[in-house]
């Protein structure tokens, strides 16, 4: 009787240190009752009257804590409810911004959805009021030999560098965005394709003489355009996929040029 009794308390013991160690809530009294529990197992004979207290006494201390720990942990466990619903909130609103966006994330010109929007006010304005439009696609030239040479960071700052000499060589009333990738697109209202091809030869030329370093390395940079008007196309998808098929030709004919229907 007195060894099993040894042994449980032995095993007590070990569960109250453990306890002890994984609960900032452990109380001065188990500490106490852990050091006396000590001290009583060394001593190899045991008073089965005094045993008895202490296991009882043991007993109710482990009641007692357990309880608060699971009161704990059902405060905290609606703290984690609350928070995880919050986050769940944000979550929704983060891609609800996100939808509404017209900010291309990484060089800040507009994204796909605004410049759609804006081809079609163009559109609108061209049918309203005949007034035309060009329409100018930029594309990088072998912009997969720069991240396959300097890492994708570096083609990443390219792109935000080309992006700040388009907005820079664009009126304040042009518009210009990322139309996708290494691609960008040029609306300038009241502009013909002759116009919209001085444009964009000023900026393939100020790519062209635009020292890119990233890291100290040296990045040699050149850039595509086609070009193209609304009037001289039934549709406005005619006049994006006309500057689309000269930007085709422009690469063909050896790339850092511009090309449109002549
Ligand atoms: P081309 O002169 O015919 O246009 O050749 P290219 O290499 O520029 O064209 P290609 O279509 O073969 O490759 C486009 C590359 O652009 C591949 C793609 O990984 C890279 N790219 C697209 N978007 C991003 C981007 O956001 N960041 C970086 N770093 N690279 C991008
Ligand atoms: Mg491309
Ligand atoms: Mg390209």
């Amino acid at each position: 009787m007195v060894e099993s009794i040894d042994g449980v308390l032995d095993k007590l013991s070990l569960r109250l240190i453990d306890m002890i160690e994984s609960s900032d809530n452990s109380t001065v009294e188990i500490q106490a009752i852990k050091k006396e529990l000590e001290s009583y197992t060394e001593k190899s004979t045991v008073n089965f009257k005094i045993a008895h207290k202490k296991l009882f006494t043991i007993a109710v201390a482990l009641e007692e804590n357990t309880q608060l720990l699971s009161r704990d942990l059902k405060g905290h466990s609606a703290d984690v409810d609350a928070l995880s619903k919050k986050v769940k909130k944000l979550e929704e609103e983060l891609k609800e911004i996100k939808k509404e966006s017209k900010e291309d994330f990484l060089t800040k010109l507009y994204n796909k959805r605004a410049l759609d929007e804006f081809m079609e006010l163009k559109e609108a304005e061209y049918q309203r009021y005949e007034r035309n439009f060009a329409v100018i696609m930029f594309d990088l030239d072998h912009f997969k030999d720069v991240n396959d040479t300097f890492g994708h960071e570096a083609g990443d700052a390219v792109l935000s560098a080309f992006a700040k000499i388009l907005k820079k060589e664009a009126r304040s009333v042009d518009i210009v965005g990322r139309f996708g990738g290494e691609e960008f697109l040029a609306l300038l209202s009241d502009t013909d394709t002759k116009g919209g091809a001085i444009f964009a030869r000023k900026v393939l030329k100020h790519v062209e003489k635009s020292r890119f370093m990233y890291n100290g390395d040296r990045i040699e940079i050149t850039a595509s355009a086609g070009v193209s008007e609304r009037a001289k196309h039934i549709a406005l998808k005619a006049t994006i996929n006309s500057a689309d098929e000269y930007l085709y030709i422009a690469k063909k004919n050896g790339r850092n040029r511009v090309e449109y229907k002549k």
